[in-house]
């Protein structure tokens, strides 16, 4: 059977030219970026060319780019190495009801060690007010954490707008942007963020490896403790080939930026008005306007979606109910609840994720599949 993947918000292939950085990295660069001899100092050299490539994508100083294990940990440094940062007053964080768990589950912790933490509501539409955002600052907030793209409705924030309120009060703010890289333009300077996470497996680079950024003069603690390695912000012996894969794939993100969105939004926007006009009781859970172009939500009225992933693997295709975490859990997903859908239909919701390797061809065929699976799934609910 052929089989087609279309979750590329929960991690992406490998590119085959980042490939072939990756394995000849791995193969003949492995000195400790650390040493000084000269094994060490080609090393070295990977690295910092993988530092200028990632941070060419984001509009940053190579200077700014810490490189980590991943999104999560980025996430991790961002917020609890701000917070632990700050003068004892300031014990107050803010960040929204649809976050990754990267982000609230580390608010969790905040509040474990005594900050409070104020989550601001959504839309219905998926997308944080700055109003409400504005109106939870207080004089005691250090920090504000607000992803840039929503990983399960693809929804976009207005983090430039986030960006310019966080500043006028003083308060530092991270932009979870895991699932906005390479899919939008993104330009940390124009944003005017403080801190930006990103993650190289959603860029079809290989998985284990990200990146913060960190704008130049924020007050950040470590949350790890060793070397003095990416300038004392995260210790550790670099992961060497995979930063450098990391580089090459954000090179490639970048030159393919314009030519990717809009085949990605092509094939969605194909994808869903398939499934809207053809399959009765649908819709979009988001907004359909302001969002990632790989990424569509879509409810399935009367479908338990666990049940209509199975069914649409069994037929060779990969999707997904939401965030590949959440999937297998009991509750319905957070974010479809945070915006308002009732479990029932938040249970009968999937999540379709394109990318670079998707065509025409495998869209109809899902399409098709898709109407297949809901005809026979709703016959037999009717039947129990
Ligand atoms: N933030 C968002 C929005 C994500 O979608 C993910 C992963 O799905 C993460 C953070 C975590 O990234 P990583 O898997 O690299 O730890």
């Amino acid at each position: 059977m052929q089989r087609n993947y279309f979750d590329h918000n929960a991690t992406t292939p490998v590119a085959p030219e980042v490939l072939e950085t990756l394995v000849s990295c791995l193969g003949q660069v492995y000195g400790n970026a650390s040493s000084i001899h000269h094994f060490g100092q080609s090393a070295k050299q990977r690295l910092e060319a993988a530092r200028r490539q990632v941070a060419a994508l984001i509009h940053a100083d190579p200077r700014e780019i810490v490189f980590t294990s991943g999104g999560t940990e980025s996430d991790n440094l961002a917020i609890l190495g701000v917070v632990r940062a700050a003068e004892s007053p300031r014990r107050h964080a803010i960040t929204c009801a649809i976050e990754h768990p990267a982000v609230l589950m580390t608010m969790k912790q905040l509040q474990r060690e005594g900050v409070e933490v104020t989550a601001v509501r959504v839309g219905a539409n998926g997308i944080v007010s700055p109003d409400d955002v504005r109106s939870a600052i207080r004089p005691e907030t250090v920090l504000i954490s607000i992803m840039h793209a929503n990983n399960e409705l693809g929804t976009l924030q207005p983090i430039g707008e986030i960006a310019r309120i966080a500043r006028s009060a003083g308060v530092t703010l991270n932009a979870d942007g895991v699932q906005a890289l390479g899919k939008v333009p993104v330009d940390v300077q124009a944003l005017g963020v403080d801190l930006y996470t990103i993650s190289g497996h959603k860029i079809y680079a290989p998985k284990g490896v990200g990146a913060l950024y960190v704008r130049k003069g924020t007050r950040m603690s470590p949350i790890a403790f060793g070397g003095h390695h990416e300038r004392d912000r995260r210790p550790g012996t670099e992961n060497v080939p995979g930063i450098a894969a990391f580089g090459a794939a954000a090179e490639l993100a970048g030159t393919r930026l314009r030519e990717d969105a809009e085949h990605l939004a092509a094939l969605r926007d194909r994808l869903e008005n398939t499934i809207l006009d053809r399959i009765p009781g649908t819709g979009i859970n988001g907004s359909r306007w302001n969002r990632a172009p790989n990424t569509s939500n879509i409810y399935f009225d009367g479908i338990d979606g666990e049940a209509m992933v199975i069914a649409l693997d069994l037929r060779g295709f990969a999707v997904s109910t939401g965030a590949a975490c959440s999937s297998g859990a009991l509750t319905p997903s957070h974010v479809l609840t945070a915006i308002g859908l009732s479990e029932d239909r938040a249970r009968a919701s999937m999540r379709f994720s394109l990318g670079r390797g998707n065509s025409v061809e495998q869209v109809d065929a899902l399409a098709d599949a898709i109407g297949a699976s809901v005809a026979h799934l709703r016959r037999i609910s009717v039947h129990a």
